[in-house]
């Protein structure tokens, strides 16, 4: 995983997607505190680091992956902090993406119902074709689990949502949420030749 960081602007549209090589914007949504950048830095750079909060902030990451058809994805992450995502200039947020990945922490109920919340604003402001997924944060605390997986299953199933519980510190299912978010998203049709 050698630099994945691209700097601060987005080069939205820059060069076309095609069947066999994808991109797309991801936002990430959730409260504060639910895991959302270690998740990403998890992802991005394999690391977990539970003492330095870092700011993905303002800036956006890219990942590029591999499917098991050899189609690539390459991910353009927002996870920008804070308060935009709740005033009016959210739906701009939303613009364009993709994916969104509405994520939860699995030991706070309140984190989950804002997750409902998410899932509400996403059907109003969110492009129709969208592809979202429901995570359920911080597995590796089970024996402080409030909300059970049930919960989030049902949520997602009702939404149309793909779910998955994963740990940004074990990293466990981190890869799999992206291989399947991967998975899901729309292919473009082939040009004809
Ligand atoms: P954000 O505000 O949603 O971006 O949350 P952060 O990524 O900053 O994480 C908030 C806190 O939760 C940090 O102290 C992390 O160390 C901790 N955290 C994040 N993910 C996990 C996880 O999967 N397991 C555990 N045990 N702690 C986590």
């Amino acid at each position: 995983n050698s630099g994945a960081l691209n700097g601060l602007t987005s080069s939205e549209n820059a060069a076309p997607a095609d069947a066999k090589n994808l991109r797309v914007k991801l936002v990430l949504l959730g409260d504060s505190g639910v895991g959302k950048s270690c998740i990403v830095l998890q992802f991005v750079r394999g690391q977990f680091d539970a003492t330095s909060k870092v700011t993905v902030g303002a800036s956006f990451l890219s990942q590029t992956i591999t499917l098991q058809d050899s189609t690539t994805v390459k991910f353009e992450i927002w996870d920008t902090a804070g308060q935009e995502r709740y005033s009016a200039l959210a739906p701009l947020y939303y613009r364009g993406a993709g994916v969104a990945v509405i994520v939860y922490d699995i030991t706070s109920p309140e984190s989950f119902k804002k997750a409902q919340y998410w899932v509400k604003e996403l059907q109003k402001h969110g492009s129709p074709d969208i592809v979202m997924a429901l995570v359920g944060n911080k597995a590796d605390l089970h024996e402080k689990r409030e909300v059970p997986s049930e919960d989030g299953m049902e949520l997602a199933e009702k939404n149309g949502m793909f779910f998955i519980e994963t740990s940004a510190k074990t990293a466990d299912n981190i890869n799999e949420l992206f291989q399947e978010i991967g998975k899901r998203l729309p292919r473009p049709s082939q040009p004809s030749s």
